[in-house]
């Protein structure tokens, strides 16, 4: 029902720190999940059944998905705020004054990197600082990092966020995908990881979490664990494996800034500068639905109505045009 041990093992650096102590402690209860959604699914299911009177806080706004997975656990939820739609950055102050009025001991769903759906993340001394809070609150943090790598393009770097809380003593718990930085969407492998006070509540945290996959699941796929096991377990296939997702996350911040330069020539009377100080796959632009709704009609350039975009689907060959699309209909606004 856990999976693929060896897999887990290689996630859990990834996520925790090679060195970690808290790995050689024994003290991480860890399963093979179903991607990131099957792991927040089985936390939330976790979550449910054994502290059956506990919320999940959630930021606004988030991956829609996050709402049912939560929902059809029937944890009930609450949100905090996150989004400043003046700035389009964080709306901190707001975000901090949540966390301090939630119940303590409440439950917060963090986005470890590149946030979505909007690509904005907290800066470090921000994030020390939410650590911070939560720990005198004594929340209980539940990372979901489905793009570790696609921030910065390095790993390590997008685990920032998870690092200072596990400095500052956190018992947390984390999601993890291989969807995007392995391109392995279709396999659904990720992990989920519950960092428990010694080893003896590890083992039984993992034990609860196989009893909650059985009638579920059962077992997850195996074909998947074994790209990921065989690729990390390797150094030299590891080293390319970190080369090609630098690759890919410096192609992302490459249109993120070549998005903005054709915008500015255009003249755009719009600041458009939120392009390159978000991050990850996803730019939250801004735009109204009925914005998005001309870009579709007009152009046959597809986006969520929320205004976010794919910068994924940016390349240099179609980003000259979409400047000028996003320019007609955003210019007499
Ligand atoms: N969490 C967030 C924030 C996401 O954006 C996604 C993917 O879209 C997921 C989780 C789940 O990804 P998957 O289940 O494909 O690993």
């Amino acid at each position: 029902m856990g999976g693929s041990v060896k897999m887990v093992e290689e996630t859990l650096k990834l996520a925790y720190g090679e060195d970690s102590k808290f790995i050689k402690d024994k003290r991480i209860a860890a399963v093979q999940a179903l991607s990131g959604t099957g792991a927040c699914r089985l936390f939330a299911d976790f979550q449910k059944r054994f502290r059956p009177d506990s919320q999940i806080y959630i930021p606004v706004p988030t991956w829609a998905n996050h709402h049912n997975i939560w929902r059809d656990a029937h944890v009930p939820q609450r949100t905090y705020h996150y989004y400043h739609p003046e700035s389009k950055g964080l709306d901190f102050a707001a975000l901090m004054d949540d966390v301090k009025n939630a119940p303590n001991g409440s439950f917060f769903l963090l986005h470890a990197c590149a946030h979505n759906p909007t690509g904005v993340d907290p800066s470090e001394d921000q994030w020390r600082e939410i650590s911070y809070q939560i720990k005198v609150k004594g929340h209980f943090p539940f990372f979901d990092m489905a793009y570790q790598g696609f921030a910065s393009g390095d790993p390590e770097r997008d685990a920032k966020s998870i690092r200072i809380f596990l400095e500052d003593g956190h018992a947390i718990g984390i999601a993890q995908s291989y969807a995007k930085n392995m391109g392995l969407y279709g396999q659904r492998v990720g992990c989920l990881s519950v960092l428990c006070e010694d080893e003896k509540q590890a083992i039984a945290v993992k034990s609860q979490l196989q009893q909650l996959a059985r009638p579920m699941y059962s077992n997850p796929p195996v074909h998947g664990a074994l790209i990921v096991s065989t690729i990390l377990g390797n150094p030299d296939l590891k080293s390319l494996w970190l080369k090609e997702v630098k690759v890919m996350a410096d192609r992302i911040i490459g249109m993120r800034t070549a998005l903005r330069e054709n915008l500015e020539k255009l003249g755009s009377p719009l600041s458009w500068k939120h392009i390159t100080e978000q991050i990850g796959m996803f730019c939250y632009s801004g735009m109204t639905p009925e914005q998005v709704d001309r870009l579709t009609k007009e152009y046959h350039i597809y986006m969520t109505r929320n205004g976010r975009i794919s910068m994924a689907g940016v390349t240099t060959g179609n980003v000259g045009y979409l400047a000028n699309a996003i320019n007609e209909v955003t210019k007499s606004s």
